[in-house]
């Protein structure tokens, strides 16, 4: 019985680990890794498990780091089934979909040079066609479910607390009349975000595989979000401005939904116009209304109070091209929400072309900004930018609120280990230097042997 680190190790993309017990072979995530394109396109293309072998594969949550190279799976052949929460398979579907289209824009970019040059055609990562036959293998769990994913090994899904349908997966395996269990903490949640529960414990673990992504911070506090969103809010519509939101189309956008319901309601900001500028984050929040029994009690409370918080009559669900750039065009004060996150593509780049020279404005950073990304340098507070080839000046005031985060921190990972008091650990899915901090603490805290696996490396159960 052993344990395979494929991917997401030593960095926070591209989860994957293969699990085997008795020559039976699951794989727990097929995430894509997000880099530099031919580095990603490398590392993507050449999958690290052959899908022939494989019996099952357990599905984790419907971030793109953990869902998005399934279509190459199912591209190479694999026919096999993908288990993962209801919620997820639902969210998966519009993850992937929309993947697969990047992928497809991607290659036909590429082309255009290829053509040019005369080079051979790039032909995408995988296609429409691709994530459909991924899809078509889904099969949906739901929490606290068990299920055979081959024989000798049972998977169980608990709460991850991270996003909508996200789990933890304690697996059993069994070989030779021997037992081992491995836990996967990877995503891990925080306490007290908003609409979905906390984190379940998993228990009885000879092995914790464990994030380290945040393993050397804090964050803000969950509680301090509203409260700054709403301070924020206020000051912009004081100035009479527009409040520009650049937020990833899973999650985040749903959250800034409900604390916005929480501030309308208790009247500590006045009701005004709210658009979420998404098809797909449109798409994403129907799939949240389906599935409230993942909320937790907060939420489920405000659910009877408003008649449905993420789809209020107070916001407006924009899908169509000509009525985004009516919101564009229109100066009243109001609220935006639309990605990009990190403001690289999307309805986004409209609205900040559109206000990013006016001071009324504010431009909210809700969510991590990576390095060469234009929300990276609106953070570090460049006076100009560049949006579609033209140069703007930044007058809109720009804010960072940093308590908005859906991973475990240091103290989190921490407390989890504590309670769930694993035989071992396992650190990934972190940077190196990261990882190291967090083994460091937990070495001094003599909770448990502490493993800090390279890419490929096998751990025997
Ligand atoms: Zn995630």
């Amino acid at each position: 019985m052993h344990i395979q680190f494929l991917g997401g190790v030593e960095t926070v993309t591209g989860s994957q680990h293969l699990v085997e017990a008795g020559g039976r072979r699951v794989l727990r995530d097929c995430g894509l890794f997000q880099g530099k394109r031919d580095e990603a396109r490398a590392i993507n293309t050449q999958l690290r498990c052959p899908s022939a072998t494989l019996d099952a594969v357990v599905l984790s949550h419907a971030h793109i780091d953990h869902c998005g190279n399934l279509p190459s799976l199912a591209r190479a052949g694999y026919a096999g089934p993908i288990h993962a929460t209801h919620a997820t398979v639902e969210l998966a579907g519009v993850m992937l979909r929309d993947a697969a289209r990047i992928q497809e824009q991607d290659a036909a970019y590429l082309n255009q040079k290829t053509n040019r040059q005369g080079l051979p055609a790039v032909t995408p990562l995988y296609t429409a066609a691709d994530a459909e036959a991924a899809l078509k293998l889904f099969q949906g769990h739901r929490y606290g479910d068990t299920l055979e994913a081959a024989p000798g090994i049972r998977v169980l899904f608990q709460d991850a607390g991270h996003i909508l349908g996200s789990a933890v997966n304690v697996f059993t395996l069994a070989e030779n009349g021997r037992q081992a269990r491995v836990g996967f903490a990877v995503d891990l949640g925080r306490k007290d975000l908003p609409i979905i529960r906390d984190p379940e414990f998993m228990s009885d673990l000879d092995l914790l595989v464990l994030e380290s992504t945040y393993g050397d911070r804090l964050h803000d506090d969950v509680a301090s979000a509203e409260e700054e969103l709403g301070t924020a809010i206020n000051r912009t519509l004081a100035r009479g401005g527009k409040v520009l939101i650049p937020s990833f189309a899973l999650e985040r956008a749903q959250e800034i939904l409900y604390h916005l319901a929480n501030l309308f309601r208790s009247g500590r900001v006045r009701k005004v116009p709210v658009y979420l500028d998404s098809p797909m984050a449109v798409e994403l929040t129907h799939i949240f209304g389906r599935h409230r029994d993942c909320f937790d009690a907060e939420t489920q409370a405000l659910l009877g109070q408003l008649g449905g918080i993420l789809q209020p009559g107070w916001v407006q669900l924009v899908s169509t091209v000509e009525d985004s750039k009516k919101i564009t065009a229109r100066d009243e004060p109001g609220i935006v929400i639309a990605p990009n996150g990190m403001c690289e593509h999307g309805r986004i780049l409209h609205h900040l072309k559109h206000g990013i020279g006016n001071p009324a404005n504010t431009v909210l950073i809700v969510g991590f900004q990576a390095g060469n990304t234009l929300g990276r340098r609106l953070v570090e507070g460049a006076p100009r930018v560049k949006i579609f080839g033209d140069e703007f000046m930044c007058r809109a005031e720009v804010l960072t609120l940093h308590a908005f985060s859906a991973h475990a921190d240091r103290n989190d990972l921490l407390a989890y280990v504590r309670k769930v008091r694993p035989r071992r650990i396992a650190l990934v899915h972190g940077e190196p230097d990261i990882r190291a901090a967090l083994a460091q603490t937990l070495r001094a805290e003599q909770t448990a042997p502490v493993l800090e696996p390279k890419t490929g490396e096998v751990v025997e159960l």
